[in-house]
């Protein structure tokens, strides 16, 4: 890639070297001229000691500047072939390197011994904006967020790896906690609104960092391990900066693991679906059965749904597996009795354009309908006008499909939430039960939530009640429906307790 530098150049370099071994000559010359006056005259220190003195010096440094000039030349002649290296291999919109070249300059940078910080940094929300403002806001923000980079960070190589991922090179640095507060120096500045196609919008950004020496040498090593961090602060929430840390390839290695034969398990049908009651609020009349999912590894045993769906959610298994838990649902629908069965949903399964078309034709194989069905999802769900998520819901929902949000309040949206999105049940995040009746503030939000559902004509369920005092103050604050383990625990569609009567009769 590195090419040779112009000819002129080296033409012009040459030609001084030459000047200078000229001037050898001729001192060289008025040297021995001098020492045969010397000869001749027999004397000591004479004119002509002086003048071969003089020679000598004027000789060294004619040699030292020839040398200095050609270092300089040979100097500019690299960084003009690397201007022009660089011009020609830039992204076309944001004008930052593509993809090789900066791969190949990351790559120049990262000499034995030196020390470079490498960022990754991948957009957030590039995927809503073009959703819902259209692909010239998203060129803008692309645009917008190479210039706060260019803005803050003028010494560094910048690259776009793909549609909305970056990478970012700091030579010469490599302290860790430095090179994480400047990542969020830089998604703070990203999260400033600005006015892209006549609306302020905020950017937000996730970033993981490696460095070298510490991390790795080469480029690639660098790459993958930023990456991981990368992921892993995708999962932390987004819009954060996480650098790597050794424990982050055991992860890795869990997580194939994970990936590997939780595939397995679902070919081989080795999943279960348990069903936790919800209760009306006198605690005893089941009104319907939320279904979670459960997996008994051979090897290893019951693996919690937060240890395997965030990694589910990370390829094509998430639909896999929902596609199973509604399957499994459907199934068991009749023998559940109540009014109906809720399935969870993740955000990623709603990101795919043809959701609502497999859940219906999972419903339609089974016989059933969609009034029977509930579907939970959480405020991680982004929902703007035209997203392929809301058109999902929006299918769903004429099929008869209820939608609840679940863990209300665990967001930081709530309540922008529910004015956006069409929806009918809210249920109450644990965490806002858990310190009942003893929270004075916690007992004052239920009760608010409880009167905002009633207004807004929807159902309101209370998750993770567990004692006693707990159902009595929800009973007092209005709160229609009731799950948690002091009532019914998750259990084998085998073992519920068999519904004595349609649920909806004590509704
Ligand atoms: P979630 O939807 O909020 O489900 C409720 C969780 O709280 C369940 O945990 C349930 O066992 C637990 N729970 C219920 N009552 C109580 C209580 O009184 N006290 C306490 N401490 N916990 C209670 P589980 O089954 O471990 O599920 C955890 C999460 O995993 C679920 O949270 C849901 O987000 C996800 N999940 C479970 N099954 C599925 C599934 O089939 N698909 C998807 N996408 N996610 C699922
Ligand atoms: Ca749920
Ligand atoms: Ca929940």
């Amino acid at each position: 890639m590195r090419q040779s530098a112009p000819l002129e150049r080296i033409f012009s370099a040459y030609r001084v070297t030459l000047l200078s071994v000229l001037t050898l000559v001729v001192c060289l010359a008025m040297l021995s001229l001098a020492d045969i006056f010397w000869i001749q005259e027999g004397r000591t220190l004479t004119p002509v000691g002086v003048m071969r003195m003089i020679a000598g010096g004027v000789l060294v440094l004619l040699l030292l500047n020839g040398y200095q000039q050609v270092k300089r030349a040979l100097r500019d002649a690299e960084v003009e072939q690397q201007a022009r290296l660089d011009s020609a291999h830039r992204d076309s919109l944001t004008g930052v390197f593509t993809r090789a070249h900066f791969i190949e300059r990351m790559r120049q940078h990262l000499r034995p011994g030196q020390a470079l910080s490498y960022l990754q940094l991948d957009m957030d929300n590039l995927k809503v904006l073009n959703d819902s403002h259209g692909h010239v806001a998203g060129d803008a923000a692309l645009v917008h967020l190479t210039r706060t980079l260019h803005d803050m960070l003028p010494q560094a190589l910048i690259g776009r790896l793909g549609g909305d991922e970056f990478g970012i090179a700091v030579p010469g640095a490599d302290n860790r906690a430095a090179m994480v507060r400047l990542g969020d120096l830089l998604i703070a500045r990203l999260g400033e609104p600005v006015a892209i196609e006549g609306r302020n919008i905020r950017l937000s950004a996730t970033i993981g960092v490696a460095m070298a020496p510490a991390d790795g040498a080469e480029v690639d090593v660098l790459m993958a391990k930023a990456d991981l961090a990368l992921y892993k602060g995708k999962r932390l929430g987004r819009a954060t900066t996480i650098a790597f840390e050794a424990d982050f390839l055991a992860d890795e290695r869990h997580k194939r693991f994970v990936e590997r034969e939780l595939r397995a398990a679902i070919l081989l049908n080795e999943l279960e679906l348990h069903y936790q009651p919800v209760f009306a609020s006198d605690g005893k009349t089941v009104l319907s059965h939320e279904a979670l999912v459960r997996w008994v590894h051979p090897v290893r045993g019951q693996m919690a749904p937060s240890a395997f769906i965030p990694i589910a959610e990370q390829s094509d298994l998430i639909d896999k597996l929902g596609d199973w838990v509604l399957r499994r649902a459907a199934a068991d629908r009749v023998r559940l009795g109540g009014e109906g069965v809720a399935v969870n949903v993740s955000a990623v399964q709603l990101r795919r354009a043809d959701f609502a078309l497999r859940f219906a034709e999972i419903l339609q194989r089974a016989g059933r309908t969609g009034r029977e069905f509930t579907i939970e999802i959480t405020e991680s769900v982004p929902l703007h006008p035209g997203s392929v998520e809301l058109q999902n819901i929006e299918k769903l929902r004429a099929l008869g499909v209820l939608v609840a949000i679940d863990d209300f309040g665990a967001g930081f949206t709530s309540i922008e939430y529910l004015r956006r999105f069409p929806f009918d049940v809210l249920k109450i995040d644990r965490s806002y039960i858990m310190h009942l009746p003893g929270s004075r503030v916690d007992g004052l939000l239920v009760s608010a939530i409880c009167k905002i559902a009633r207004s807004l004509n929807v159902s309101v369920v209370a998750e993770g009640v567990e004692t006693p005092e707990q159902l009595a103050y929800l009973r007092r604050a209005g709160c229609e429906q009731l799950q948690g383990f002091l009532l019914a625990r998750p259990a084998p569609l085998h073992v519920l307790r068999p519904l004595a009567a349609p649920a909806a009769a004590a509704a």
